[in-house]
């Protein structure tokens, strides 16, 4: 596994990166990790992959990178080991050029929580990336890389996918192997790809994905799953419009505001209310962009169905007790004696362990901490950790009952996909102009949902307005990913995607 860098192509990616801040560690011609273990090989894809770079988010261990999870606490760490979804790509004769920078510990939507640099997209170096595969998606939107690893939470491949013009797919939960990937909320991520075309999604996840016995989660596609390989015919699909959300976040408002609570305290929940439902609404732009792409699937020969998914209101709520709640025990290895930088001095280990997390983590990771051991707090269990559960496993079956379940073979599903838009803006600026972080987390409405429920789910460019772009998501059954790639490629051969000025295109 190697590459060939083409005529050209250092001074142009010295230029981009001077501009976004992409990559944590950039690496162009140094050797490659080049570690394919025994028993490693390639899923089925084909063998397109040969002699590509490709950028690793650097939450994923690659054996002599870094991984520092754009954390400070982790900040010089290098990898003795590589993931399994790495290896496979090396395996194809991929090679890995650079880790890229990202929220820190994957908790955010902007790359801005990064506590090592700042990353902007290719189309305004004014506004975010998105996150937290800011610098994955920055850098494949500049053309620095045919593609990249992310991971994906609650959205964080999806969301800078659309902020930077590129295709992003989450699999299917446990499609791909997470062994390697630093854990933030174990079931609900997974490793997943951004690239230039949905072509090339397609041959790295049919690369990637497999059963691998070093993660007991990770799944081979069932019998009757749709093939990769080939295209299959799909025709009708459903759509969760702005509106649809709008109303069932409505109703969570006047849900929120019920009765036998204190007065104070339903104040604050109709006041958050409004808040979410504020936030969830698409900026005009991105609303002009999802009817477009609506209109353009029409024009394609696709029938469209407007749908309703009221359990959606309790979307946000849900995925933060559950992410929260399993970030608190995945960070907890992040204590300065294991891992992480030690205190020069400490009193003893407990004020070791206080110093090294005081100075190594950021506010919003300190956040997430608090409020996942809040919910999970002894008697406080029913009330926050279960009922999310709950409306947890009530979303996984709406959904289902709309595309079908992952055992396939009964009769077929009301749609073969669900259109709905990415993310209620287009990649948003700083300062003055920046989404604030609560709004951040109502605005994961759109892409959390498809983690919930364990579902894949692919982001895509519809098109550019106002000079940067609008992506819109398709969400599918378990294991169809080659369905909604087929969809989305449909839309692309009819509507090229579109690219930053500056861009050449080294990776035909
Ligand atoms: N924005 C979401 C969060 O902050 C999603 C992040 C992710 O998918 N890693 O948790």
């Amino acid at each position: 596994m190697s590459y060939t860098l083409p005529e050209g192509y250092l001074p142009y990616a010295q230029a981009w990166e001077e501009k976004i801040g992409a990559f944590i560690e950039f690496t162009p011609g140094a050797a490659p990790s080049g570690m394919v273990e025994a028993g490693v090989s390639p899923g089925s894809g084909p063998a397109d992959l040969e002699g590509l770079p490709f950028a690793v988010k650097d939450n994923i261990a690659v054996r002599g990178f870094s991984i520092s999870c754009g954390s400070k606490l982790l900040e010089g760490l290098r990898s003795p080991y590589t993931a399994t979804a790495v290896q496979k790509l090396e395996a194809a004769g991929a090679a890995v050029i650079g880790k890229t920078n990202m929220d820190e510990f994957g908790m955010g939507s902007s790359t801005d929580a990064s506590a090592l640099k700042q990353t902007n997209t290719p189309w305004d170096q004014s506004r975010v990336a998105g996150g937290s595969s800011g610098g994955s998606a920055a850098a494949v939107a500049a053309g620095l890389v045919p593609f990249a690893l992310g991971s994906d939470t609650g959205g964080s491949i999806r969301q800078p996918a659309a902020f930077c013009g590129v295709a992003g797919l989450k699999p299917t939960y446990g499609a791909v192997s997470r062994y390697g990937l630093v854990a933030y909320a174990s079931s609900l991520e997974g490793i997943g790809v951004l690239a230039g075309t949905v072509a090339r999604c397609r041959s790295v996840f049919s690369v990637i994905r497999g059963k691998d016995p070093r993660d007991q989660t990770s799944r081979d596609a069932p019998a009757g799953a749709p093939p990769l390989e080939e295209r299959v015919p799909s025709r009708t699909i459903g759509v969760l419009s702005a509106e649809a959300v709008a109303r069932a976040i409505a109703a969570a408002g006047s849900a929120g505001t019920g009765e036998g609570r204190p007065a104070a305290e339903a104040a604050s929940a109709a006041e958050a209310a409004r808040i979410a439902a504020g936030a969830a609404e698409l900026e005009p732009e991105v609303r002009r962009g999802f009817e477009t792409a609506r209109e353009r699937f029409i024009a394609l020969g696709y029938k469209l169905e407007d749908v309703e998914l009221p359990i959606l209101k309790y979307g946000v709520p849900a995925y933060y007790t559950i992410a929260t709640a399993e970030a608190s025990a995945n960070l907890a290895r992040f204590d300065g004696i294991r891992y992480g930088r030690r205190p020069g001095w400490a009193e003893n280990p407990d004020d070791l362990i206080d110093k090294a997390r005081e100075a190594g983590f950021g506010a919003e990771v300190k956040l997430r901490i608090l409020l996942g051991t809040f919910v999970l707090r002894s008697g406080f269990q029913d009330r926050y950790y279960l009922r999310a559960q709950r409306i947890r496993a009530g979303i996984r079956r709406s959904f289902e009952a709309l595309l079908g379940s992952s055992g396939y073979g009964g009769a077929p599903p009301r749609f073969d996909a669900i259109l709905m838009p990415v993310f209620p803006t287009r990649a948003f600026g700083r300062g003055d102009t920046a989404l604030s972080p609560f709004a951040q987390k109502a605005a994961d409405l759109y892409t959390c949902c498809a983690n919930l429920a364990g579902l894949p789910a692919l982001s895509f460019p519809a098109l550019v307005e106002g000079g940067l772009p609008v992506g819109v998501q398709l969400l599918g059954r378990a294991f169809a990913e080659g369905v909604i790639l087929d969809i989305a490629e449909t839309y692309e051969a009819a509507h090229p995607f579109p690219h930053p000025r500056g861009y050449r295109a080294f990776w035909s």
